[in-house]
Order: C-alpha cells, then sequence, then structure tokens
C-alpha cells in the first residue's frame, strides 16, 4: 500500500475495525507483539467489535450478548500502511474473526469482499473512490453559543480559504501520500472550516480501507497543526454538511465502461441503466447503511447538495445519483456514478456493500432505470415529480431504520446476525437523540467521527 518496508521500522500497530455506529475502534500491539498480528490479532469483546453505539451505549441482540463473547481482530497486512517513519506508528484495518476461526458474521469489512466474491457476475468490475468531506476547527475554547471556531472564513470555494489552512493541507496531503493514498485533488468546500479530499478510484476492498486509513491520518495532522477535525454529516448545525460521496465506475470484462457509450442517449449503456436502477430501487431501504445517524437525516435536505431526492440525472447534485459523463472524448476513462447520500457516518464497508449489492441486483433483474432528471427535482411541483418517480429519501433516522428492517434483500445481502446488530447500535441513537435538538446532538457526535 505504501513505503512500508517492514517490521524493524514498527513502533507499535493500530490493528483497528469500523463498527456498526460507523467508528473506529482501535487495538494496538507493541513492536514484540507485531508477530501475531495476522494469527493471534488482538483481542475484542463484543461491545467493542460491534454492539457500541456511537455514545459507547451497550446493546444486545437476541443472537448477540454485549458481556458474554470474544472474538479476535485479526490484521489485513495486506493493507498495511506506515503512518509516519519518525513516530514508527502504523495501521492496518482487521478482520473480525469468531475463535473457532471462522469469520465472524458482523465482520463489515468481510461482508463486502462476500458482495464482490459472491457476484454471480464475475465480469463486471466495480471501481470505487471517494470523495471526503470534514470540517476543521481551531482548538481554542468554544465560542459563548457553544459552538468552535472554524478554521476558515470563508469565501466558499475560495483560495483565500485553502491558503488559511494552507499548511495543514499541505500537510495533510503529503501525509495521506506517505500512507499510500493517493489524492487527486483537495479544496476548500463551502463551509466555513470545510475542506474535501478527493482519492483515487481503486477496487473496493482497497478504496475503503484507504478512506479509513486517509482519516486517521488527516486527524493526526490537523491534531499536529493545532486543528480539531470532525467528519460529522453536520458539524455545526445551520453550517454545511459533510458528505462522503462514493464514485463508482463499472467495466464490462474488465475493458468497457458501462457509463461511456457514445451511441445511448446521455452516454449510458443498457447495462449502466440496470446498474442505476439497481441502486436507486434500494436506496429508500438501504439508505440507514449510508449514514445512519441522526444527523445523517439533518443532512439529507435539499439544497445541500446531498442527493436527497430520488432520481438521477447527469451532472445533477440534487439527485440521489448524479451521473459524472466526463470530458468530451474522455468518457470511457472519467465517466461514473456518484452516489451522494454517503456520508462519514456511515460504516464505509457496509455502505458500499450496500451499494454494490443493489448495483449487482439491478443488472441481475434487467432493472429499468427512470428517466434522468436535468433540473433542481426541488423545483417540480408534487403532480411532476409523482409523474417521473421522485421520491424524497426517509426524512429521518427512526424511519429509514424501519424500512431497512423490514428489508428482504438486505436481510438477504447481510445476514440476520449482522444487519440485527446494525440496526440495534442504530436504533438506540434515535431513541436517544432523535427528539433532541439538532445543536445537542451535533455537540456529542462532534468529536467522535
Ligand atoms: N457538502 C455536500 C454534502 O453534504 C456536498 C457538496 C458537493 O457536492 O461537493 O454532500
Ligand atoms: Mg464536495
Amino acid at each position: 500500500m505504501n513505503r512500508f518496508v517492514g517490521f524493524d521500522q514498527v513502533r507499535a500497530l493500530l490493528v483497528s475495525h469500523v463498527d456498526n455506529a460507523g467508528i473506529s475502534r482501535v487495538k494496538a500491539l507493541p513492536h514484540g507483539r507485531l508477530l501475531s498480528a495476522s494469527t493471534y490479532g488482538v483481542t475484542n469483546s463484543n461491545s467493542v467489535g460491534f454492539l457500541f453505539s456511537v455514545d459507547d451505549h451497550l446493546n444486545a441482540t437476541p443472537a448477540l450478548d454485549p458481556i458474554v463473547g470474544d472474538l479476535r481482530g485479526i490484521a489485513d497486512l495486506s493493507a498495511v500502511a506506515m503512518l509516519d517513519a519518525d513516530s514508527g506508528l502504523a495501521w492496518a484495518p482487521a478482520d473480525l474473526y469468531a475463535l473457532d476461526g471462522s469469520p465472524h458474521p458482523t465482520c463489515t469489512r468481510s461482508a463486502l469482499r462476500r458482495v464482490i466474491d459472491d457476484a454471480d457476475d464475475s465480469r463486471l468490475g466495480f471501481t470505487v473512490g471517494f470523495e471526503l468531506e470534514c470540517t476543521v476547527f481551531r482548538d481554542e475554547p468554544m465560542t459563548t453559543s457553544g459552538a468552535p471556531t472554524p478554521a476558515t472564513t470563508g469565501p466558499a470555494y475560495s483560495t483565500r480559504s485553502l491558503l488559511e489552512v494552507e499548511s495543514f493541507a499541505l500537510a495533510a496531503v503529503d501525509a495521506l501520500e506517505f500512507a499510500g493514498v493517493t489524492v487527486q485533488q483537495f479544496h476548500p468546500e463551502f463551509g466555513t472550516g470545510q475542506l474535501e479530499f478527493a482519492f483515487a478510484p481503486q477496487d473496493p476492498l482497497r478504496a475503503v480501507d484507504e478512506l479509513v486509513l486517509a482519516r486517521v491520518v488527516l486527524t493526526r495532522v490537523a491534531r499536529a497543526h493545532g486543528l480539531l477535525i470532525s467528519f460529522a454529516p453536520v458539524p455545526i448545525i445551520g453550517g454545511a454538511s459533510n458528505g462522503c460521496h462514493v464514485h463508482l465506475s463499472a467495466a464490462r470484462e474488465g475493458r468497457r465502461n458501462v457509463f461511456a457509450e457514445p451511441a445511448a442517449t446521455h452516454g449510458v449503456s443498457e447495462e449502466g441503466g440496470r446498474i442505476i436502477a439497481g441502486i436507486l430501487d434500494r436506496l429508500e431501504e438501504g439508505v440507514a447503511l449510508l449514514g445512519g445517524s441522526v444527523l445523517s437525516f439533518t443532512r439529507l435536505r435539499p439544497h445541500s447538495w446531498a442527493g436527497a431526492d430520488l432520481c438521477w440525472g447527469p451532472a445533477n447534485r440534487e439527485a440521489a445519483i448524479r451521473y459524472v459523463p466526463g470530458q468530451a472524448g474522455m468518457g470511457a476513462e472519467q465517466a461514473n456514478l456518484e452516489v451522494k447520500p454517503v456520508d462519514g457516518a456511515a460504516n464505509p464497508y457496509l455502505a458500499v456493500a450496500a451499494i454494490l449489492a443493489s448495483a449487482f441486483d439491478g443488472v441481475a433483474r434487467e432493472a429499468v432505470p427512470p428517466k434522468p432528471v436535468t433540473v433542481d427535482p426541488s423545483t417540480l411541483t408534487a403532480a411532476q415529480r409523482r409523474g417521473r418517480g421522485i421520491r424524497s429519501l426517509p426524512a429521518d433516522l427512526g424511519s429509514a431504520l424501519d424500512r431497512l428492517e423490514a428489508s428482504q434483500f438486505f436481510r438477504g445481502v447481510f445476514g440476520d446476525v449482522l444487519l440485527d446488530a446494525y440496526l440495534a447500535t442504530r436504533r438506540h441513537e434515535w431513541e436517544a437523540y432523535g427528539e433532541r435538538p439538532p445543536e445537542e446532538v451535533a455537540e456529542l457526535v462532534r468529536w467522535r467521527y
């Protein structure tokens, strides 16, 4: 993955997994234990593995007890990355295993691998690239309103904003590259203190591993620059939201980009259309897997470019799926889909697994997409929206979880044990915080992701 050359450089290895609350949990191995990273691994309880909510509340499901039960986090050393040579700190993603040596049914990284490996259609290959948005704050006492101070003052997307955090941004890109994460572009986003880092497309598992790694790297570099960073969907209520859009490319037989068919309307091949239809058809029942915090649904509102409307369209930033056609003559290399409702509170392994499972299903069912929407869908009348099949995604976490709980499709993809553990962790969040003022929820989770 990066310039990792050997264990002799490593003082400690962070063996981490992302849990059902979307939080990266960790156990570290000191130098003397490194050889056991991929055999014995690290020990975890069920709670740390997959039953904690965002506030560290312990949940239980009929199949899983938070108190009794052990598992191991086994490091995947094919994805190990050195974080920095001076400190000797390295990172590796873990798969969760039961003590009998079988992959634990709740392991979300294994679930993503399974969705790809089990696809009947092995000649259809996907790659994934993330656009990671974050908000950077000064590490200073809070303002009287109780909110931290954003590290940039605007204007949106301005050179001025970037220069305000120039040393952080440049150090972040260097550190990401050192860790093996290829940055394609970075820029100040719409909101004050908001930045975006876009990463090169990779095979899906590697793309998610690198996203998780990138968040570790960005958090470290921010701290080293006296800044605090948040990947929460809405770090300040009333301010801009943070997305974590998933760009999806698909090629048949490893060569033909199914989203670049010059002869087809809008350039989307029949197969590309099936993928779009497959994702759209499952988005209402699956959206709780793409975010899953109370604030994910504060984010999913019209005019935040978060894709709150169930439709697709070329270059349409208000559609749940923005079709990116690419420049003239470059479609074959560039054309892709951007799935916008994903945010930083998601477990990204589950989010990508849900999108890919829906896409494969659309192809298998020969699903037919609705017509593309080429205007802001919120400007259409209710009758026009109905006529074109445009609906709003669920308005809150509670209704999104109801849809997920009833989904036979996602139950089939993830199995009862994993899905019920996911529902329990997120249901707690909805029950405990769904009725609280959003400002309080933002304060609670701002530094958790
Ligand atoms: N910040 C927006 C979101 O929450 C996305 C803005 C953009 O299109 O880059 O998804
Ligand atoms: Mg953006």
